[in-house]
């Protein structure tokens, strides 16, 4: 397919010609599209009309932005599982994971419908009887929506639904990886009518069609989710802006912990599920498992057996739990991890990495790599966000030494605690870092009406999803008094 940026409710290729290929992972002499490489000019064009946009959209009904919504979900559900096949063929996923992904984007998109027509601000007391007072909610302006790759449906939506629904006007810079699930949200808008320039798609490389947007002077909010270096330089920049704000969510270094007394055999299957499912290339994935040392022998041999029966392949064949990893910078990191994990004095217990037998060289396919290390503070392969099949099995002997293991890092996305004893869950819910907590459940599972968001270099504590509301809307206060004279608040007097 030959695609095209999206500005204005017009399809237009960038004028420089420059283009780029979007390769299928599981077969790289594949190529699924071709898109335009976008710059500062394609990005200047793009802001111009999304601000002409917005005085407009915001006047609109909230009900009637919120119509379009649903217009929206109604065309995704027809194509649901043409574009689940779309979505495995470029990025990889597992097929049923892109069901999954496309079914989060209806939800995140049914949802803000739904909140269309429920209230939008508060009604609150007034210190003085004849006053009326509200706090209501505005729209930011222009929003800058960037995401990764590795949620190429469900991620977008989580940006760009609930920005549309509040009256901002949006431009999406999808992942470069990713381009053809982007154009099929552009096509979806434009097919639905949604009003020229409210809705902007930016194709194109980080550094040349994301940085423009965020530095931009008539962006208004960047909404980011992605690598942490990539959020740090976003956050840095938008601070020193003294209208910008930027809301970054970013990535994680997750963890199970794993208690003596847990259900061993649902402790491996959430284990499994949290390290290896999307290849561990999610946000939240797994890859410390915190394991009470009664337990670890037992849990690390089924771990390990399970893992050795994961069916890795194309990911558009039902049988197949993992597909490739992303491309080949990811194979390149992940080999490191797993060399560096040597270096540090991991003891090795599933010796994965690159696979090139039939069926497997054409693609970026890697299988798990499984390792035990006692704590230490030092080890990079126990702090960094690795990003691939890489998973540590790691001792514990106290409740307090797995909250300290498990917070002694600088991310603080998701957790999940394994035990059937309610005292020691509550003590982890309470004690450990994070901003997506499980119990009993692998680390994995996002709903779209429960906040999504980490703490510390996992996100800026806006939360995305549901929650995002938050960062595209101004809380204003509006005061009316209702009486004829003036009366002042904390009884200040009113005489001149
Ligand atoms: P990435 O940071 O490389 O890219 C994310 C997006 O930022 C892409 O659209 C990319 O083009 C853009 N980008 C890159 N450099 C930029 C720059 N200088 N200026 C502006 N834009 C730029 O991340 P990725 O490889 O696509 O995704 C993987 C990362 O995303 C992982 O770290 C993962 O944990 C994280 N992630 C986080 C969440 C979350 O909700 N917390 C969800 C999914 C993924």
């Amino acid at each position: 397919m030959q695609g095209k940026n999206y500005i204005g409710g017009e399809w237009v290729s960038s004028p420089w010609g420059e283009t780029f290929e979007d390769i299928n992972p599981a077969n790289t002499q594949e190529v699924v599209g071709v898109f335009p490489k976008s710059n500062q000019k394609d990005v200047e064009e793009a802001v111009k009309v999304a601000r002409e946009a917005y005085s407009t959209w915001r006047r609109l009904s909230r009900i009637k932005r919120g119509e379009y919504l649903d217009n929206f979900v109604q065309l995704v559900k027809a194509e649901a599982e043409e574009l689940a096949y779309l979505m495995a063929k470029e990025c990889g996923k597992a097929i049923n994971e892109c069901r999954a992904d496309v079914v989060e984007g209806i939800h995140m998109t049914q949802f803000m419908f739904g909140r269309s027509r429920t209230p939008y601000g508060d009604v609150v007391a007034s210190e003085i009887g004849e006053k009326d007072a509200y706090m209501l909610r505005r729209p930011k302006g222009v929003i800058a929506a960037i995401s990764p790759w590795n949620f190429p449906f469900a991620i977008p939506t989580w940006l760009i639904m609930p920005s549309l629904l509040e009256g901002n006007t949006v431009i999406f810079k999808p992942s470069e990886e990713t381009p053809l699930m982007a154009h099929k949200i552009a096509e979806y808008f434009h097919r639905v009518g949604l009003p020229a320039g409210v809705f902007n798609l930016i194709q194109g490389h980080g550094p040349q069609a994301g940085w423009p947007l965020v530095t931009h002077p008539d962006v208004d909010v960047v909404l980011f989710v992605g690598s942490a270096p990539v959020g740090a330089e976003i956050k840095k920049v938008c601070a020193a802006d003294y209208r910008k704000m930027a809301a970054c969510e970013m990535g994680g270094k997750n963890a199970i912990i794993v208690c003596d007394d847990a259900n061993l055999e649902l402790a491996v299957n959430a284990a499994i599920l949290s390290a290896f499912k999307t290849s561990g290339q999610r946000c939240v994935s797994a890859s410390r498992l915190i394991v009470h040392e009664k337990v670890i022998d037992a849990f690390s041999k089924a771990f390990v057996e399970t893992a050795k029966r994961i069916v890795i392949g194309d990911p558009v064949d039902e049988k197949v739990f993992m597909g490739p990893v992303i491309n080949q910078k990811a194979v390149d990191k992940i080999t490191f991890y797993n060399n560096l994990a040597r270096e540090e004095g991991a003891e090795i217990l599933l010796k994965g990495g690159r696979l090139d037998g039939e069926g497997y060289r054409q693609g970026y396919f890697m299988s798990p790599f499984i390792y035990r290390m006692k704590y230490d503070s030092r080890p990079r392969v126990l702090r960094e966000e690795v990003f691939g099949p890489h998973v540590a099995i790691v001792p514990f002997r106290t409740l307090e030494e797995a909250i300290h293991i498990h917070n002694d890092v600088e991310y603080g996305l998701a957790m999940s605690v394994i035990t059937e004893d309610y005292r020691k869950a509550r003590t982890l819910r309470e004690e450990c870092e994070y901003g997506v907590g499980y119990v009993n459940l692998p680390s994995i599972g996002a709903e779209v009406h429960l906040p999504f968001g980490g703490l510390k270099k996992s996100g800026t504590g806006l939360p995305s999803a549901s929650t995002l509301i938050d960062a595209v809307t101004h809380r204003v206060a509006w005061t009316v008094n209702n009486a004829t004279e003036i009366k002042m608040a904390q009884g200040l007097s009113a005489a001149v």
